[in-house]
C-alpha cells in the first residue's frame, strides 16, 4: 500500500495515479510518454483486479450458500425480446440521426447551427452504439443459457450474475456485509464458481462451489 500525496488515502503501491482523487504519485517527474504508459499500466492493474484471479481463488474462504438471494428478474423470453427490441431501436435511431445530420449539413443554414446539430447527432449515435453493443452481448449470452443447467452468467453490467430456470431469468444477489469492513458485498462468477466479494476490498472474498449452490437454488426454486 502507498499513501496518496494529495488526499492521504491508501492504495495499491503498483499504481501511479490515486484511484480516489486521480493525483499523480510518481517517485520522479514524468515525461508525457511516461505518464501515458503509467496510465495504461494502472488501467490494466485495475482491470485485472476487477476480475477474479487465480491468486484470489486460492485465498478465498469457503462461503455459506445461505447468503445468496435468488430473485426472478423477468420471463426469459420477454428478457430476450426486450434486448432485440432495444438494439433494433438503437440502430433505427442511429440511422435517423445520421440522416437528420446529413440533411442539416447539406442545407443552406447558419454554420454554428450546423455544428451543434452534427455534435448532438454524433453524441446520440455514440449512445446508440453503446446500447447496441451491450444488448447484443446480453442477447447472445442468453441464447447460450440452457434451462435448468445452472450455467451462471453475467448478462447485464449493473446486475448480479444470472441463470435460467423454466421460463424465468433469475438474478443471484446477496445482502451479506463484509465481516471485516461491514460494507456491502456483491456476487461474481468465474468458471462456474460463485464468489461473494467485498465492495471495498477485493481481497475479502468467499467462494461457493457449484454442487453447493445448485442444491440450494433448486431447493429455493421449488418453494
Ligand atoms: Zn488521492
Ligand atoms: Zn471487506
Amino acid at each position: 500500500m502507498k499513501t496518496c500525496k494529495a488526499c492521504q488515502k491508501e492504495f495499491d503501491e503498483n499504481l501511479t495515479y490515486c484511484p480516489f482523487c486521480g493525483a499523480e504519485n510518481a517517485d520522479k517527474k514524468l515525461t508525457y510518454f511516461e505518464r501515458k504508459q503509467a496510465r495504461d499500466k494502472d488501467t490494466q492493474i485495475i482491470l485485472d483486479k476487477a476480475s477474479i484471479q487465480q491468486s484470489d481463488e486460492e485465498v478465498a474462504q469457503v462461503g455459506d450458500v445461505e447468503e445468496f438471494v435468488v430473485e426472478k428478474v423477468q420471463d426469459f423470453k420477454k428478457a430476450q425480446a426486450f434486448c432485440v427490441a432495444r438494439f433494433s431501436a438503437s440502430v433505427i435511431f442511429a440511422i435517423a440521426c445520421l440522416v437528420f445530420g446529413w440533411l442539416t449539413v447539406t442545407r443552406d443554414i447558419d454554420n454554428n447551427l450546423k455544428l451543434i446539430v452534427v455534435l448532438v447527432a454524433f453524441l446520440a449515435i455514440g449512445v446508440c452504439a453503446s446500447i447496441f453493443i451491450s444488448d447484443i452481448y446480453a442477447y447472445v449470452t442468453m441464447r447460450k443459457m440452457n434451462d435448468g443447467d445452472f450455467s451462471i452468467r453475467k448478462i447485464f453490467y449493473s446486475k448480479g450474475p444470472m441463470f435460467r430456470s423454466g421460463n424465468g431469468l433469475y438474478e443471484i444477489k446477496t445482502y451479506k456485509k463484509c465481516d471485516e469492513c461491514q460494507t456491502n458485498m456483491h456476487v461474481e462468477v468465474k468458471d462456474d464458481v460463485l464468489f461473494l466479494v467485498c465492495d471495498t476490498n477485493r481481497s475479502h472474498l468467499y467462494k461457493i462451489e457449484k454442487d453447493a449452490y445448485v442444491a440450494y437454488f433448486k431447493d429455493k426454486l421449488s418453494k
